[in-house]
């Protein structure tokens, strides 16, 4: 049987949908004004406005705090909520979007598909900030003459100089996916992956990566970048189809 391509249906949303007729204070007098309540948070009855074009209609906000040592204790760093103007001559300000306000209070607008690729961003920028903070804390504090800095105290193996040579395996950290408490797996890990450095590939620093039955993969840097991509999307993908396991538990 041919495989056949999902294909994601476009939603052609109308910008009147939602919108609700409520009393906005305009030049001293309440007059009667299209807002999109199913996400507008605004008080539109109690602010004064001078005209009805002045009028914002914006959700509850998304706060992003930075508690970086050099600001005060955990500043504002950007806030997103949605938002729709609904007077404006921009069509894409008519619809609903998504506005970002950095601390400093400059928004940027976005649509709905282009908020969704900026927050793509953002997850990535996060698990490579992360992964800065794991190498730095990875790193040995004193270096060891002939190791790297990432090996494990008294992890590295050396061969016998009599026996199978002068060599020395580097061993680095680990980290893994735990098998279930039921799941029998050859080191009780799905997946698993260690920084080392092995003698008989040559002693370049490597990722070793084992799956359930620990048979070790070894990839150099340029390797592992489309790993990292792949196990990115994959994480993505798991995260979906646990939405759809809890949707048919439901
Ligand atoms: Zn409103
Ligand atoms: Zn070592």
């Amino acid at each position: 049987m041919a495989a056949t391509t999902p294909s994601t249906p476009t939603v052609q949303r109308s910008p009147h949908l939602g919108l609700a007729i409520v009393t906005a204070h305009v030049s001293g007098i309440q007059v009667p004004i299209a807002c999109p309540t199913w996400f507008c948070s605004e008080k539109h009855e109690t602010n004064r406005f001078r005209d009805v074009v002045d009028i914002d209609h914006t959700g509850r906000p998304v706060n992003l705090y930075a508690p970086c040592f050099d600001g005060s204790a955990d500043d504002l760093f950007a806030y997103g909520q949605l938002g729709q103007d609904i007077y404006s001559s921009d069509p894409k300000m008519r619809e609903p979007h998504v506005r970002i306000t950095e601390g400093g209070g400059q928004a940027g607008f976005y649509t709905l598909d282009q908020a969704d690729t900026f927050s793509g961003r953002l997850t990535t920028f996060g698990s490579e900030v992360r992964g800065l903070t794991h190498f730095a804390r990875s790193m040995t504090a004193e270096p060891v003459a002939g190791h790297f800095p990432w090996c494990q105290p008294g992890a590295c193996v050396s061969g016998d100089p009599d026996e199978q040579g002068d060599y020395v395996d580097h061993v680095g950290f680990e980290s893994s996916v735990s098998a279930p408490q039921h799941v029998q797996t050859a080191e009780g890990t799905l997946l698993s992956a260690r920084l080392c450095s092995d003698a008989s590939d040559g002693g370049g620093a490597t990722v070793s990566i084992s799956g359930s039955d620990s048979n070790g993969t070894v990839l150099t840097g340029d390797e592992l970048d489309p790993v990292i991509d792949d196990l990115a999307a994959f994480l993505d993908q798991l995260r979906a189809m646990r939405l759809h396991l809890k949707a048919a538990e439901a």
